[in-house]
């Protein structure tokens, strides 16, 4: 039997879970390739701290390179540019790749379009990449040197998920208009497509929107609620019914869409480019084609008045990534994929900072009907917080995806 190939686009937390797992799973009698547009890693859970000057790149990326090779998976540097499921076939800057399995974990793409105003030449920052936590944290820096700041919009727009972060944004600027003395001056308003204060994209959990609601009120935080955004003009967010809110400084998370290297190819993509996947996360079309982490397609269970997305996180990823991996190795071995896992009954995990504070979340499900869900709050989830990034990125750096 000749040796099979598993190819894996991008190098993020599904992809490097994903390589090295069906790697060790077959205890290295397989050819493993990853090819990802950037050769970094990137604990993007952190980039909540980058505006701030709390964290700069160094500290929370790694070169991927060194790591694949320490684990006998070949790297190339190189974005894929078209994939035929076909042919079995990936197109790349860096020459084609052929494959017997494929796994997308090409991650996500910020949807800028949703309104007019967003983008790094628009007139609201944003903090979902590397290049955009920089670019708002030289804003942030602009803004607590003025004389008079004016005041701040923090928010995630209509068809947003990653409520999770601008939370944390949120929280992080209060503690850190209070340590440049600014706090009584600038007024802080959160402007969300949730329905209410703490349904993060997962229907709000026990107790959640009291928790938030009081959360808000100790840090005279403002909240706009169940709204969607029109246009951000330079200093004014003008909402979809009409009202304004001035601002000196925001950050405004939008929704994510999938590469468009995925999106070209409609036999396996939805309309924003995600792929549609089975539980086994083998993709609807193709048996042997499978995509993991925000790359895969996920059903919002619900309809709200203002569209809202589901925060694709860290967890259900690696959940998402090993299934993969072992169904792979059980079809390279022969057999037929055998562990099922739907995203909506994967655990939910996530420690919220705010600051010198923060909430751990916890769930039996990332989805309902759940029987169990918890916020946690108190300085111990920043401590938490601190740690976990820490611990992950050697978990990582280390090919120790097998360690929880
Ligand atoms: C600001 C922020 C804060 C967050 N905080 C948390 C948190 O606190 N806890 C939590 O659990 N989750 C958090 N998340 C979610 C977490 O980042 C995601 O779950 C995780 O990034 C998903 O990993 P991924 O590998 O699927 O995608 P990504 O991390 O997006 O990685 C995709 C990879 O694919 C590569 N790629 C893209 N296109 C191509 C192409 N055409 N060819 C080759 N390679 C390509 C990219 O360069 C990248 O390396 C946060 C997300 C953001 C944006």
């Amino acid at each position: 039997m000749s040796r099979k190939k598993v190819l894996v686009l991008g190098g993020n937390f599904a992809g490097l879970t994903a390589a090295l797992t069906v790697k060790h799973e077959l205890h290295g009698d397989v050819d493993v390739t990853v090819v990802s547009s950037c050769d970094d890693f990137l604990f993007t859970p952190s980039l909540i701290w980058v505006p701030f000057g709390k964290r700069i790149r160094r500290d929370i990326t790694f070169k991927v390179g060194p790591t694949f090779e320490e684990h006998q998976v070949d790297f190339v540097h190189a974005e894929a540019t078209a994939i035929d499921p076909v042919a079995k076939r990936v197109e790349t800057a860096a020459g084609p790749q052929d494959y017997d399995y494929l796994v997308i974990a090409t991650g996500y793409r910020n949807r800028f379009d949703v309104i007019p105003g967003l983008g790094q030449d628009g007139n609201a920052h944003t903090i979902t990449t590397m290049e955009d936590a920089l670019h708002a944290g030289e804003g942030w820096r602009r803004f607590i040197d003025r004389d008079e700041p004016g005041d701040i919009v923090i928010g995630a727009t209509q068809g947003a998920g990653c409520f999770g972060a601008a939370y944390e944004f949120l929280f992080n600027t209060s503690y850190q208009l209070k340590k440049a003395g600014l706090k009584d001056k600038v007024r802080l308003t959160y402007v969300s497509a949730e329905p209410f204060l703490g349904h993060f994209g997962i229907g709000g959990l026990p107790h959640g929107e009291s928790l938030l609601g009081m959360f808000l009120k100790k840090e005279k935080i403002h909240a706009v609620l169940d709204t969607a955004m029109d246009h951000v003009d330079e200093g004014r967010l003008v909402l979809a019914d009409g009202r304004t809110i001035d601002f000196g400084y925001a950050m405004i998370i939008p929704p994510f869409s999938g590469q468009e290297v995925v999106r070209k190819v409609e036999a396996i993509s939805d309309d924003n480019g995600f792929v549609k996947v089975r539980d086994t996360y083998q993709s609807e079309a193709y048996d042997d084609l499978y995509a993991v982490g925000v790359a895969a397609a996920v059903e919002v269970p619900w309809t709200t008045a203002t569209p809202v997305g589901i925060p694709k996180t860290g967890f259900p990823t690696e959940q998402q990534a090993h299934t993969a991996a072992l169904n792979i190795a059980a079809q390279v071995r022969g057999e037929e994929p055998a562990e099922h896992k739907a995203f909506g009954d994967i655990p939910a995990v996530c420690v919220m900072d705010a600051g010198n504070n923060g909430v751990v979340i916890l769930a039996d499900k990332m989805l309902p009907p759940r029987k169990h869900g918890v916020l946690i709050p108190g300085p111990q989830a920043h401590v938490m917080k601190l740690g976990f990034e820490k611990y992950f990125l050697w978990k990582m750096k280390h090919g120790q995806v097998r360690l929880p």
